[in-house]
């Protein structure tokens, strides 16, 4: 996989989030934040659990009052995944969302409501040995801060989170993880590059506001890409204005497209030139779809044709080629068989069953 190629991963120390561990040697975790009320309880949890499903292993719930914060208790208590409380202005919904059971709380320590109060957040999460994300976003930055730096800039961005951080150390804590988002992707990377050299917490990544799932995902893939690929980042979070199971699918494509993970199958397919003599858009999309239950590590290629097809796809570890009306099926570059195209999807399937039949457990690297 392509993992070697990357910059060696920048060690952070290693934050415990009920059972996750985020930052260390720990794999890239990957998070999601529920779209549903709170309050409600049974959508929240059905959520959740499409999101573990999906392979999400942290997910975080926005606390907007004490009804929410009440209804943490049972969502935490039958929730598959260590559950988040994200929290604004006011410390005493932190401390009843600890007290719930809160895995994490992410706040923002500038708007909590002053030193006391920030206090005594810090000594709950200190008692329950809670983590709290200080989460820093571009939008969000305060007036003086603005005004300092003339605006929303690195430094800007870089000297909020770093004092958030302080803030929280100085009333007693040292188990954070720091998040500086933007919605421009190119800023999130310089204040992430900027914070990954000034401190050696964890660093939660995402771009904010990134947008629709089709435009969002290339968003955060460009900054989060390109930061994983420096070895910058500890979890991952790709906002998306949509189903959150999407964000979760998304941080799969791009921590597997980096070789930062090994699990599931990908599929790579050829943009289809003037030698495709078959209908290789839909036979891709169906089997990609097809494909997308299966665990274990695994590449399948579809080509366009058998000039560029076998060979090209030599690393795949099975694949198909279009001929005029027919595929060539074939493995590790070395072909099997010719199939009628109206076969090629079962005869790909059922190969991949025989030879990578569903055993084993999910597989990620650090
Ligand atoms: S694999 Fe064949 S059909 Fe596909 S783009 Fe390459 S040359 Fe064209």
């Amino acid at each position: 996989m392509s993992r070697e190629y990357l910059s060696p991963r920048r060690a952070a120390r290693e934050v415990r989030v009920g059972s996750v561990l985020i930052g260390g040697p720990a794999p890239i975790v990957i998070q999601s934040m529920n779209a549903t009320d709170t309050r409600d309880v049974a959508r929240t949890l059905a959520e959740i659990e499409r999101l573990h499903a999906a392979g999400c292993q942290l997910t975080r719930v926005a606390i907007p009052d004490m009804a929410a914060a009440g209804a943490l208790n049972e969502i935490v208590r039958r929730s598959p995944l260590p559950v988040v409380a994200d929290i604004h202005f006011d410390h005493r919904l932190a401390i009843a969302a600890v007290e719930n059971g809160a895995a994490k709380i992410r706040i923002n320590p500038g708007n909590i409501g002053g030193e006391t109060k920030l206090a005594a957040v810090v000594d709950c999460c200190r008692a329950h040995g809670v983590p709290i994300r200080v989460g820093v976003n571009a939008g969000s930055l305060s007036r003086d801060m603005l005004q300092k730096h003339g605006g929303i800039s690195v430094p800007a961005m870089v000297e909020s989170a770093l004092l958030a951080v302080r803030a929280v150390e100085a009333a007693g804590l040292d188990n954070i993880v720091i998040s500086a988002k933007a919605s421009d992707p190119a800023l999130t990377i310089a204040v992430n590059r900027a914070l990954a050299r000034e401190t050696d917490y964890p660093l939660h990544l995402g771009v904010t506001e990134a947008g629709t799932p089709e435009r969002g995902r290339v968003r955060a893939a460009v900054a989060l890409g390109t930061l994983l690929a420096e070895g910058i980042g500890d979890t991952i979070r790709i906002s998306l204005t949509g189903d959150p199971v999407l964000e979760v699918e998304a941080a799969w494509t791009i921590l597997q497209a980096l070789g930062l993970v090994r699990r599931g199958a990908t599929l790579v397919s050829c943009p289809t030139c003037g030698r495709t003599e078959v209908d290789l858009v839909p036979l891709a999309a169906e089997l990609e779809r097809r494909i997308s239950g299966i665990r274990r590590p695994l590449t399948v290629a579809v080509m366009g044709c058998p000039v560029n097809g076998p060979g090209e796809a030599r690393a795949a570890d099975v694949g198909i080629a279009g001929g005029r009306g027919e595929f060539l099926l074939f493995a590790k570059g070395e072909v099997l068989a010719r199939v009628p195209e109206a076969e090629a999807v079962e005869r790909l399937l059922q190969l991949i069953a025989e030879r990578f039949p569903e055993e084993e457990t999910d597989a990620q690297s650090g």
